[in-house]
C-alpha cells in the first residue's frame, strides 16, 4: 500500500445513490482554477504547466515515468492517491490533434499507469477518461491529459482527501516513488 493510503470512514452526504461524476471530476478542476499553475492563455509559452513539468526532476515534477512522444505525472491535487495523469509532450488540446504515434504511446502509458498502480496500491478499480473543454470539466483545457484514477470501495467521499492539502506534498512525493518502482520496464 502507498503511504497516505488509509481513507476516512466513508461518510453520508445525502440520500440515494451516490453520483460519482461530479465527485470524480470536480476537486481537481476547482483546484487547479484556484491553484497558482493556471495559465495565463492557451498558447505554450502562457505558462503550460504539463509544458513545464517534463523540464523539471522526477521528484520535483512529481513525474512517475517518461516515454518518447508522453509522460505521466501525479495530479497535483488528485481525487485518490495514486491519480496519475498521462500526458503528451506536444501542448494539443484536442484527442483529434495526437498523431497516431502519441494515440498509441498514450494508450500504452495508461495500461502501463494501471499496471503500476495496481502493484502499488492494490485499487479495486479505476476510472480513466478525458475532459475536452473547459465546459467539459478540463482545468488546463488548452494541453491535454488523460486522468487514471484509481478506486477503492468507500472513497466516494473526496472531502476528506482535498481537505489535507497541508500534509498531500508528502503524500504525493510518496505514491510517485512507489508507483514509479512498480512501472513496467
Ligand atoms: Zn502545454
Amino acid at each position: 500500500m502507498l503511504a497516505g493510503m488509509t481513507r476516512e470512514p466513508e461518510q453520508q452526504t445525502g440520500g440515494g445513490e451516490p453520483d460519482g461524476y461530479q465527485r470524480l471530476w470536480t476537486p481537481h478542476r476547482m483546484a487547479y482554477i484556484q491553484g497558482e499553475g493556471k495559465p495565463t492563455g492557451p498558447g505554450a509559452g502562457d505558462g503550460c504547466p504539463f509544458c513545464a513539468i517534463p523540464g523539471q526532476g522526477d521528484e520535483e515534477g512529481l513525474v512517475v515515468a517518461r516515454g518518447e512522444l508522453v509522460y505521466a505525472v501525479l495530479n497535483l491535487y488528485p481525487y485518490n492517491s495514486g491519480h496519475l495523469l498521462t500526458v503528451p509532450y506536444r501542448h494539443v488540446a484536442d484527442y483529434t490533434d495526437l498523431t497516431v504515434p502519441e494515440t498509441a504511446e498514450l494508450a500504452e502509458f495508461t495500461r502501463r499507469a494501471m499496471r503500476a498502480i495496481r502493484a502499488a496500491a492494490a485499487p479495486q478499480g479505476f476510472n480513466i477518461g478525458l475532459n475536452q473543454g473547459a465546459v467539459a470539466g478540463a482545468g488546463i483545457a488548452a494541453h491535454l491529459h488523460q486522468h487514471v484514477v484509481p478506486r477503492w470501495g468507500g472513497d466516494a467521499n473526496f472531502m476528506p482527501v482535498v481537505g489535507r492539502t497541508k500534509v498531500l506534498p508528502q503524500l504525493l512525493a510518496d505514491s510517485r516513488a512507489a508507483i514509479a518502482a512498480a512501472w513496467p520496464a
